[in-house]
């Protein structure tokens, strides 16, 4: 029966940890996945996290099904979190938001209630590069995919000019991701300034913004410094779609904690809105899983242990920061590399996107690409685009590392 499927490739990240795994030698380091790790290299639950599920454990709470739309007082308080508090107030009668399986599901239900009822286009244009999934999600979603400039192999930083170009020559009506911050895989974000650009680019073009934020706080360690895009394009009258993670931010990976937005015109279109994206969500998986709502919505809504999670956030951000700034220190002063490296400290948020991906023009030493030696002669482990996970360096291998780098990049 199945003899005509053909075997897939297996997925880059997973695969990655797996090989990480079998190798034996002491001194490997897992830089591919893209979750937080504390200073010993260990998986971190938080402590605003671990409270909040004693205090649910103490509840005796029932395991009753969610409503199709989640568990109400999480979206709210994950909508004040990326809107802010004062424009949920006044603009809330018109928001659809509905709990998502994290930030993928939350991109799935826009990916597809955009291919069912979008009327002016069928497809979404992403950065150069984006985050490895978002191409599979819509395509699933039935929406084509086609890219903008984004990422500048010469700097190492944001291609404004060239981003801008390709927003602007886009179809009117297009419907353009943008990553609200921290962006995976390169690390790499435009300014404040360029933002409100974006928004009066977007705006000129009648274009559709469709916002992935999976690292809210992630990137400076300020939930609103962070959502500054966001909240931007909703005050400009942009009628965003917003995809919110809580992995990262609050370290629920497993528990899939995340939500979908989306800005209409009034109450009536809200409902009819939100209608529809109950009867695309009831097929797929029903109702979303309650706990790491649970969870989430006790962290932001109790004073104490919010302002313990906001503290969190920022040390995990700062150590980030910091492992960012040892790097490359190692390799300028150190290491005496000849380059600047001052992309690891300008890029910000989970991802450095070194430079190290596979480079035609460099006959490294049997042919091996930069970021495959890496692995092969020093037993890091990162993606073959070169990006590397910060929060897998520790104060424990970042001179390690920085030495690995050096002898595959002089
Ligand atoms: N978008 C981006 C850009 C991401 O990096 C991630 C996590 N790797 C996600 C969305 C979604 O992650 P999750 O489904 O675990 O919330």
């Amino acid at each position: 029966t199945w003899a005509n499927v053909e075997q897939g490739p297996p997925d880059a990240i997973l695969g990655i940890t797996e090989a990480y795994k079998k190798d034996t030698d002491p001194k490997k380091i897992n830089l591919g996945v893209g979750a937080y790790r504390d200073d010993n290299g260990k998986p971190y639950v938080l402590n605003a996290v671990r409270k909040a599920e004693q205090k649910l454990l103490n509840d005796k709470l029932d395991k009753e099904y969610l409503p199709i739309t989640g568990l109400a007082s999480f979206t709210k308080e994950a909508g004040k979190l990326a809107f802010g508090a004062d424009f949920i107030s006044s603009n809330g009668g018109n928001i659809v938001i509905s709990q998502s399986i994290s930030g993928t599901g939350a991109l799935r239900i826009g990916g597809s209630f955009l291919g069912r009822f979008y009327p002016h286009a069928k497809t979404i244009y992403v950065p150069t590069p984006t985050w490895g999934n978002h191409k599979a999600v819509f395509s699933d979603s039935g929406l084509g995919v086609a890219q903008y400039r984004y990422f500048d192999k010469n700097t190492n930083g944001l291609d404004f000019n060239g981003m801008k170009e390709d927003i602007l020559n886009a179809p009117k009506n297009s419907i353009i991701l943008l990553h609200a911050c921290a962006h995976n895989p390169t690390g790499v974000d435009p300014t404040p300034a360029q933002w409100d650009d974006l928004s009066e680019l977007l705006k000129e073009r009648s274009h559709f913004a469709f916002f992935d934020m999976a690292y809210q706080g992630f990137a400076s360690g300020d939930i609103d410094k962070d959502a500054y895009a966001v909240r931007k394009f909703a005050s400009d009258g942009h009628q965003v779609i917003l995809c919110q993670s809580f992995a990262k931010n609050m370290g629920l990976y497993g528990e899939r904690a995340g939500a979908f937005s989306l800005i209409t015109s009034n109450p009536k279109e809200k409902a009819a809105v939100e209608s529809q994206i109950k009867i695309l969500i009831r097929p797929m998986y029903s109702n979303p899983p309650v706990n790491g709502a649970r969870i989430a919505s006790l962290v932001l809504s109790d004073p104490a242990l919010r302002s313990e999670w906001l503290s969190e956030v920022k040390d995990m951000a700062n150590r980030i920061i910091t492992m960012r700034e040892k790097l490359q220190n190692h390799l300028v002063n150190d290491f005496q590399s000849k380059k600047s490296w001052n992309h690891i400290t300008d890029q910000i948020g989970m991802f450095c996107f070194t430079g190290l991906a596979p480079d035609q023009v460099t006959i490294a030493p049997q042919n091996t690409f930069k970021a495959e030696r890496l692995t092969r002669d020093f037993h890091v482990y990162l993606t073959k685009d070169g990006r590397i996970s910060m929060a897998g360096v520790t104060s424990h291998n970042v001179k390690y590392l920085a030495e690995a780098i050096h002898e595959v990049t002089k």
